[in-house]
């Protein structure tokens, strides 16, 4: 029997080094930005739809849809972002689970996916795994890699779920306060228990 794993984690965490990680040792890792960005793009199942509820302004010169001027009216709008929700998330689903159901009658399957418990898709998975770290290291990394201010970080790390309280709801923790090589040394423990 083959698992189902869920990975998860917070802004800066280090989900995408550990998932890059997990695909280099041969698991396939689905990304749930990747199948949004798929449903969206045109000729994409959701195209359509997001033009129709938000209208051609969002359109960019190529025709794509901007995902900053969409992620700028539905930022501040809940009702537009639950609209959005509608048309994005059912397709999203529908794309990874057949991806999902192809490749797991060949071995072990990763969902990378950012709201895993937040959208309550945990339930879908045999084990769940949170990259965490502790917060003035997330803050300290996030500010690096996206050039924020203090003030930026701290606000959007705070708009998640607390990352500890993703960790405590998983079933396996990657501890990533340290460094890149200890993080791997997990996954590779991770990964070993998972093939017994
Ligand atoms: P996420 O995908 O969770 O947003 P990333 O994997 O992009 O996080 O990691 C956030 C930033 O921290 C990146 O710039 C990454 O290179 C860096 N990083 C990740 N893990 C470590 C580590 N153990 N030590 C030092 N830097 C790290």
């Amino acid at each position: 029997m083959y698992s189902i794993i869920g990975l998860t984690g917070g802004i800066a965490s280090g989900k995408s080094t550990a998932s890059a990680y997990i695909r280099e040792k041969g698991y396939p890792v689905l990304d749930a930005d990747h199948f949004s960005r798929k449903a969206t793009a045109k000729g994409g199942p959701s195209f359509d739809g997001i033009i129709k509820a938000f209208g051609k302004d969002i359109l960019d010169e190529d025709g794509e849809i901007d995902r900053k001027k969409l992620g700028s009216i539905i930022f501040n709008d809940k009702e537009k972002r639950q609209e959005l929700n509608d048309l994005v998330h059912p397709k999203i689903r529908r794309m990874m689970n057949e991806e999902r159901d192809r490749l797991i009658e060949k071995g072990h399957v990763f969902l990378d996916i950012p709201l895993l418990f937040e959208n309550g898709l945990d339930s879908q998975c045999d084990i769940t795994l949170t990259v965490y770290a502790d917060k003035v290291i997330q803050k300290k990394r996030l500010i690096e890699r996206n050039e924020l201010t203090e003030s930026d970080a701290e606000s959007r790390i705070s708009s998640q779920m607390p990352l500890s309280k993703k960790r405590d709801l998983s079933d396996v923790t990657l501890d990533n306060n340290g460094s890149r090589e200890e993080l791997y040394n997990q996954i590779d423990a991770f990964l070993s228990r998972l093939e017994k």
